[in-house]
């Protein structure tokens, strides 16, 4: 199978078939992103423990590229630490805006490199970043996610 269509079927899995769609009960951290350019809408809630993210669930709506790319990034932070989780979401927004273009980097984004061909599709970028870019601002300012969380 030629690549990008594996990269095609993998966003279209995650799309028709989401892992971490859903509500999350008593949710340590919750934050809305909208992506108003496409209509995309989601809201993040996380569980924490201590430095660990335990759990990561979305709910919302929006275009295929939006929610496969937050359903990837579920999948990919569960169990990891907060600055590393940080970490992956600079990788990847680096990846889409084409900056960061070496494997070593890319290959740790995992099934989220799939996306990698959304750098070449500027009106796609919001989407791809929306998941990742929400996830980052929670961490990072906990204070904006914790009024929301109940
Ligand atoms: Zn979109």
């Amino acid at each position: 199978m030629e690549l990008k269509q594996l990269y095609r079927e993998i966003v279209n899995e995650h799309n028709m078939h989401p892992v971490h769609k859903g509500k999350m009960e008593s949710a340590d951290l919750v934050l809305r992103g909208v992506n108003p350019s496409c209509g995309d809408d989601i809201t993040l809630q996380l569980k924490i423990d201590g430095d660990v993210i335990t759990d990561a669930m979305y709910e919302g709506s929006g275009c295929a590229i939006s929610q496969a790319s937050v359903d990837m990034m579920a999948d990919q932070i569960i169990g990891k630490k907060k600055d590393e989780a940080i970490k992956l979401a600079g990788t990847f927004m680096g990846m889409i805006k084409g900056e960061i273009t070496d494997e070593e980097s890319i290959e740790a984004l995992d099934e989220a490199a799939a996306l990698q061909d959304v750098a070449h599709m500027p009106a796609r970028v919001k989407c791809a970043v929306l998941g990742w870019h929400t996830m980052q601002e929670m961490l990072e300012h906990p204070e904006k996610a914790n009024e929301s969380a109940q």
